[in-house]
C-alpha cells in the first residue's frame, strides 16, 4: 500500500530531512527537528506524490488518503489529548504549503482552522479568554476566505478599519473582545455574500478545503510564473502540512518571532531576529506594530527603547539560543526559524537554510569551518561563484534614493556614474582631464574600445545579454546596462530622450548593470572590500581545485587586475586590441591600405616597436607566469575609417586621393565578415604581419629575460587554424624568425607554438594538428558560432525564443553547448593527445567564466580556463566545486 501521510510529534517522526522531495522542505525539517528533541507541534504532512496523483487523476485524491489522514488526526489528537472539533475543548490546526524549494506565489497559511459558532465558545471558556478566541476565529475566517475560498483579503480589511474607526482606536490590539465578535459576524456575511454560500462550519469540510486550496495553488499563475523564473519542474509537486495549532495571541505570556543564527546581511555570528508580544502567524512580518528585537546588542544597535526577548523572559530566551546552537551544528548552516511561545512554552514552527548575501555567505562559510562545524570542501561548495560579482564590483549604496529613468538588461555587474557621452573619441578625452564618463550608444562595434575603456559604465539601447556591449564591458569589468529600449538616442543632437526626460551630453546619470537600472543623477556607490574571509576561501579553492586559472588580459591595467585576482597566467592577450590604440590605429590603417609588400612592411616597421613595448610590460608583469599571446585575428575591416574625415585624415596621411582610398575601402568590404579574411587567412595572404608580431614577441622576451634575470617563455598561438598544412605553414614562418633572432642576437627564449581550436575542422583534424603543435586552446565563441551556425551578435531576435520553447536549455554563449559543442572539444581532447602525448589544453572563450562550463572543462580534463580579469575568482571557486562534485 502506498504511503501518503508522514506523521511527526512528541519526538516520533516517520519523515527525516533526507526526504525533501517526498515531504517538501518544511514538512521534512519539521520531521527532523521532532527527532532530535526540538519542541515541535504534532502534525503530519501529505506528500508532494498525491499532489502529481491529484493533477494526473482529474484532481481526485488516491483512494487510501482518507483513511491515511484519518489516523493521523487522531495520533495529533493523542498527543495534544483534544479533539479536533470537540466542542469544549477544540483542537486546532494550521495547514500550509510547503514545496521542496521555498515558492513564494503559493498558497499562504491557514491557521486557527477548526474553529466554528460553536468551537470557538469553547476555546473562550478553556482558555478563559474571550477576545483570544474571537481574534483567532476572525483570522480564520480571513484567511479561509482569502486563501480557499478566494476573497479579496482587502474586503476584510476593511470591516476592520470600519470598527476601528466607529470604536476611536488605532491598533488591531486595542480591539475588544466585542468588537471581534461583531467582526466575526460581518466576515461570515460577507463570505455568504461573495460566495453564496455559509461559511463551512464543519470542521473536517474546512481541512478537505484548504488541504485542496494548496494542491490547486501549484497551478495557479503566480506560481507558474515564478517556477519559470526560477527552473522548478512542475513534476516535483507540493506537500500540504498539517499541525496543531500553539497559539503566540493568548496573552502577554504569549509571543510569536523569526530569528536567523547569524546576521544574514554581514554574516557576523550574532542572533537575529524580532518578535511580537500576544500575536500570532504573519504578524512580525506584516508590520502591524514595530516588532522588538531578540538580545540586548541588537537593541543597542538600533537603540531601541522596547524591552528585547533577552530581557523580558530570560529564561526563554535561553531556551531559544540553546536551540539555534543545535540546529545549526545539526544541519550545518545558518538558520532561519519560526518560533512561538504560548504561555511561557516554546515551540519551534519552521527552520530552513538562511538566505543571505554573498558577503555573509563568506563571512559563514569561512567561520563555520573555522568552528570546525564544516569542512574545507563544504565552505568552498556554500558559495555561488556568481554571487561573487556582487563582492568584486562598485555597488550603489543601499541607503541612497535614486530616481529611476528606464531599466535595461542587468548585461555587467556593479554601478557608476558619469557625465553622459555619446562617442568614443569624446570619452576618451574627456576621461583623459579626469572627468568619469557613461558612454550611451545605439550599441557598440569594435571601434569603440577605447570609449568603453575610458568610461566608467556602458549604456546602449539596443543588443541583448550576449551583445557586444555586453560581452566587452563584462571582460572588462565595465558595468553595462544593454538594451534599454525606452531610451531614445539622438547622435546628431548629442541628447537622448526618454519618459519626457531629456538628457543632454554631459549630464550626470548613474547606471547599475546588476539591476539594470538607469538612473538620474549621481547615486553614491560604495567600493568592494575584499576581506580575509574571502582571501581565505580562495585560498581553500586552490587548494582544492585541478584546473589552472588564467585570464584574457592585453592591457597593463587588466593584466594587473588578473594578478590581484589571482590569475595563474594570461590564456588569451589579443594583439588586435592594441592595434585600436587612437595614435595606433592611423599606422595600422597605412598598413592596410598599402598596395604593395614593400609599402605594407615599411608600416609594420612603425607598428613593431609598439608591439613590443606591449609585451615587454606584460611579460615584466607576468614573471614566470606563462603569457599566451594570439596573432592578428578580426577581420581587417574592423580597422577601417567610417567617418569622411577619418578618411580624409587617411588620405593626407598616405598622399594618395580620397577616391583611391574611397575605392580600397570598399574593395575591403566583406558580405561576411566573420567566416571572411580573418584570423590566420590573414597570415597566410600578409606573412609579414604575423612576422613583424613574432619577431616582436621574441625580442621583447629577451629583454626582459635580460631585464628581470627570468627566462620568459612566450606561447604563441595562431588563430583559426582548419588544417595541419595550415598550421605547418605558420610553424616554418615562426621558425624561420626564431633562427634569424639567434643569428642577430646570438640567443633565442624558448618558445610553445600552439592554435586555437575554435573551427569545428580544427577539432575533427585534431590529431593531424596535435602533431605539430604544442597546445591547444579552444576558441569556444567562434566553436559556439560555427557549430550551431549561429551568430552571435545577431541571435538575440531568436535565441529567447528557442530558451522559451525549450529547444535549446541554456544560452550556448554563456553555458557551453555540451551535446554539440562539447562533443567536439572532448573527442579533439583525445585525438590531441593521442597524437601528442605532452599537449597542453585549455580553453580561452567566454565559457571560461562560466561555473556550469568550467565543470564540463574539469570532467573532459583540460589544464586551463582563461577568462576575463573579473571572472578569475569566480573560475577558481567553480574549478574547486567541480572538483569537489566530481570525485
Ligand atoms: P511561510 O511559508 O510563508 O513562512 P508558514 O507555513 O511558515 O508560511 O506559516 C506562516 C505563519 O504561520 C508563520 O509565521 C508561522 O509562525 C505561523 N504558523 C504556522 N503553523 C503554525 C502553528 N501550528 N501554530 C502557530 N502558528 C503557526
Ligand atoms: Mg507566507
Ligand atoms: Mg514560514
Amino acid at each position: 500500500m502506498n504511503k501518503w501521510v508522514y506523521s511527526f510529534g512528541a519526538g516520533k517522526s516517520e519523515g527525516n530531512a533526507n526526504l525533501k522531495n517526498l515531504l517538501g522542505g518544511k514538512g521534512a525539517n519539521l520531521a527532523e527537528m521532532n527527532s532530535i528533541g526540538i519542541p515541535v507541534p504534532p502534525g503530519f504532512t501529505i506528500t508532494t506524490e498525491v499532489c502529481n496523483f491529484f493533477y494526473s487523476n482529474n484532481e481526485n485524491y488516491p483512494k487510501e488518503l482518507n483513511g491515511q489522514l484519518k489516523l493521523a488526526l487522531e495520533n495529533i489528537e493523542k498527543i495534544t489529548n483534544m479533539k479536533f472539533g470537540d466542542t469544549s475543548s477544540p483542537l486546532l490546526l494550521s495547514v500550509r504549503s510547503g514545496a521542496r524549494a521555498s515558492m513564494p506565489g503559493m498558497m499562504d497559511t491557514v491557521l486557527n482552522l477548526g474553529l466554528n459558532d460553536i468551537t470557538v465558545e469553547g476555546l473562550a471558556r478553556e482558555s478563559g479568554d474571550y477576545r483570544f478566541a474571537y481574534d483567532s476565529y476572525r483570522r480564520f475566517i480571513q484567511m479561509y476566505g482569502n486563501v480557499v475560498l478566494e476573497i479579496d483579503s482587502s474586503a476584510f480589511e476593511e470591516l476592520i478599519e470600519c470598527e476601528k474607526e466607529i470604536e476611536n482606536i488605532k491598533l488591531d490590539t486595542e480591539v475588544s473582545a466585542e468588537s471581534w465578535e461583531k467582526i466575526t459576524k460581518q466576515f461570515k456575511e460577507l463570505v455568504k455574500i461573495k460566495t453564496g454560500k455559509d461559511f463551512p462550519q464543519n470542521p473536517i469540510e474546512q481541512l478537505w478545503g484548504s488541504v485542496g486550496a494548496v494542491f490547486s495553488s501549484w497551478m495557479n499563475q503566480r506560481a507558474i510564473t515564478y517556477r519559470k523564473l526560477n527552473d522548478i519542474p512542475e513534476s516535483w509537486g507540493t506537500a500540504v502540512n498539517v499541525q496543531a495549532m500553539v497559539f503566540g495571541n493568548m496573552g502577554d505570556d504569549c509571543c510569536t518571532g523569526v530569528a536567523f543564527t547569524r546576521n544574514p546581511s554581514t554574516g557576523a555570528n550574532n542572533y537575529y531576529g524580532e518578535y511580537l508580544v500576544n500575536a500570532q502567524g504573519e504578524d512580525v512580518v506584516a508590520g502591524i506594530r514595530t516588532p522588538q528585537n531578540l538580545t540586548i546588542k541588537e537593541k543597542r544597535e538600533q537603540n531601541s527603547d522596547s524591552l528585547c526577548m533577552e530581557e523580558s523572559i530570560p529564561i526563554i530566551y535561553k531556551e531559544l539560543v540553546g536551540i539555534f546552537v543545535k540546529l545549526e551544528s545539526h544541519y550545518q548552516d545558518m538558520q532561519d526559524i519560526e518560533f512561538t511561545v504560548q504561555k511561557n512554552k516554546l515551540w519551534i514552527l519552521q527552520t530552513r537554510s538562511g538566505k543571505r548575501t554573498t558577503t555573509a555567505a563568506v563571512r559563514i562559510a569561512v567561520e563555520m569551518k573555522n568552528e570546525e562545524l564544516i569542512s574545507k570542501e563544504l565552505a568552498v561548495s556554500r558559495i555561488d561563484p556568481l554571487g561573487l560579482d556582487q563582492l568584486l564590483h562598485p555597488t550603489l549604496d543601499p541607503k541612497a534614493n535614486k530616481i529611476i529613468l528606464s531599466r535595461g538588461l542587468p548585461a555587467s555587474p556593479g554601478a557608476a556614474s558619469g557625465k553622459v557621452v555619446f562617442n568614443s573619441e569624446d570619452a576618451v578625452e574627456m576621461s583623459k582631464n579626469g572627468e568619469d564618463i557613461i558612454l550611451v550608444r545605439m550599441e557598440t562595434s569594435p571601434e569603440d574600445i577605447h570609449g568603453m575603456y575610458a568610461a566608467k559604465g556602458i549604456l546602449t539601447s539596443r543588443g541583448g545579454m550576449t551583445s557586444h556591449a555586453a560581452v566587452v564591458a563584462r571582460g572588462m569589468g565595465r558595468p553595462c546596462v544593454a538594451g534599454a529600449g525606452e531610451i531614445l538616442i539622438d547622435h546628431v543632437g548629442n541628447k537622448f530622450t526618454v519618459s519626457n526626460q531629456i538628457i543632454k551630453s554631459g549630464d550626470l546619470i548613474t547606471i547599475d548593470g546588476s539591476l539594470g537600472e538607469v538612473i538620474l543623477g549621481e547615486v553614491p556607490t560604495i567600493l568592494p572590500e575584499l576581506s580575509k574571509d574571502f582571501s581565505k576561501l580562495m585560498k581553500w579553492a586552490d587548494e582544492i581545485r585541478d584546473l589552472n586559472i588564467r585570464a584574457n588580459a592585453e592591457t597593463t591595467n587588466d593584466v594587473k587586475t588578473a594578478l590581484e585576482f589571482g590569475a595563474e597566467g594570461i590564456g588569451l592577450c589579443r594583439t588586435e586590441h592594441m592595434f585600436f590604440d587612437s595614435e595606433r590605429i592611423l599606422t595600422v590603417r597605412e598598413m592596410i591600405y598599402s598596395d604593395t609588400e614593400i609599402d605594407r612592411r615599411k608600416a609594420l616597421e612603425k607598428i613593431a616597436p609598439m608591439q613590443k613595448k606591449d609585451f615587454a610590460e606584460i611579460f615584466e608583469l607576468m614573471k614566470n607566469l606563462p603569457v599566451t599571446i594570439r596573432l592578428l585575428d578580426p577581420p581587417l575591416h574592423e580597422f577601417l575609417p567610417r567617418e569622411e574625415e577619418e578618411l580624409y585624415e587617411l588620405a593626407r596621411n598616405l598622399d594618395k586621393d580620397i577616391t583611391v582610398i574611397r575605392s580600397r575601402s570598399i574593395q575591403l568590404e566583406e558580405q561576411n565578415p566573420m567566416l571572411g579574411h580573418r584570423g590566420c587567412r590573414l597570415g597566410i595572404t600578409f606573412p609579414e604581419i604575423y612576422e613583424m608580431q613574432v619577431r616582436s614577441i621574441f625580442e621583447s622576451a629577451l629583454e626582459v629575460s635580460k631585464k628581470i634575470k627570468i627566462n620568459i617563455k612566450p606561447e604563441i598561438m595562431i588563430p583559426l587554424i582548419i588544417s595541419d598544412k595550415e598550421f605547418l605553414f605558420f610553424k616554418k614562418l615562426v621558425e624561420n624568425i626564431a633562427g634569424k633572432i639567434l643569428e642577430e642576437y646570438g640567443e633565442m627564449p624558448q618558445y610553445l607554438l600552439g592554435t586555437m581550436v575554435e573551427l569545428p575542422r580544427a577539432a575533427l583534424n585534431a590529431e593531424n594538428i596535435a602533431l605539430h603543435a604544442d597546445f591547444f586552446s579552444f576558441g569556444t565563441n567562434d566553436l559556439t558560432q560555427t557549430t550551431l551556425g549561429i551568430s552571435r551578435d545577431d541571435c538575440a531576435k531568436f535565441l529567447p525564443d528557442y530558451l522559451e520553447n525549450k529547444i535549446i536549455e541554456n544560452d550556448p554563449f554563456i553555458s557551453i553547448d555540451i551535446d554539440g559543442v562539447g562533443v567536439l572539444v572532448s573527442s579533439a581532447i583525445k585525438a590531441g593527445v593521442k597524437a601528442n602525448k605532452t599537449l597542453k589544453l585549455g580553453i580561452c572563450g567566454e565559457h571560461g567564466g562560466d561555473p556550469k562550463s568550467i565543470e564540463f572543462f574539469h570532467n573532459v580534463g583540460l589544464q586551463y580556463v582563461s577568462c576575463s580579469p573579473y571572472r578569475v575568482p569566480i573560475a577558481r571557486l567553480a574549478a574547486a566545486q567541480a572538483k569537489i562534485n566530481n570525485s
